[in-house]
């Protein structure tokens, strides 16, 4: 990985977007590289492909499949995204109107989203809309809770948490 040529696409993608240089120094989020090595793991939701680290990818197939033998059906929403494609996230709902201090609340910024670490997923239930506060009322958000932290995977933005983003029930990250 070439650092200082990804801090610099980084610096480059905040410019473009309009997000001021001082959102690194004041943001809670820590900043993320991308890894070296992605695997694909299944479709998501919507038929796209997904890749996550190879750790990662084995952790959520066993957590994904004992969920599965207690009739709990975890679906693959998102995983590994890379700076460009969070850059682009955030371009569309500027082009939307959106204002960018409210998408910086659910959309960490380039080289600060989880996702880049190739170790973030999330997670929805088929019964329920998706990136949804509501998925916390789902029995897959309560398996979750109870079983999550057994496959190594944590909520990385519970209620009321520091960060500066939104409560995010169905973001969890997978720690080596
Ligand atoms: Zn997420």
């Amino acid at each position: 990985m070439e650092d200082i040529n990804y801090k610099q696409r980084v610096i480059c993608l905040h410019d473009a977007l309009g997000i001021p240089a001082s959102y690194a120094t004041t943001t809670p989020l820590s900043f993320y590289e991308e890894p070296d090595v992605l695997v694909k793991t299944e479709l998501d939701f919507f038929g796209r492909e997904q890749r996550l680290t190879p750790n990662a990818e084995k952790a959520w197939v066993k957590m994904r499949d004992h969920a599965a033998l207690a009739n709990i059906n975890l679906v693959l929403i998102s995983a590994f995204r890379g700076i460009d494609y969070q850059a682009q996230l955030i371009r569309r709902k500027l082009d939307q109107g959106q204002v960018l201090e409210d998408i910086l609340c659910v959309n960490a910024a380039p080289g600060y989203s989880e996702h880049h670490t190739g170790r973030a997923l999330d997670i929805a239930s088929q019964d329920c809309p998706k990136l949804e506060e509501e998925f916390e009322r789902t029995i897959a958000f309560s398996w979750l809770r109870e079983n999550a932290a057994d496959f190594g995977f944590s909520m990385s933005f519970p209620r009321g948490n520091a960060s500066g983003i939104i409560y995010e029930p169905w973001h969890w990250c997978y720690s080596e």
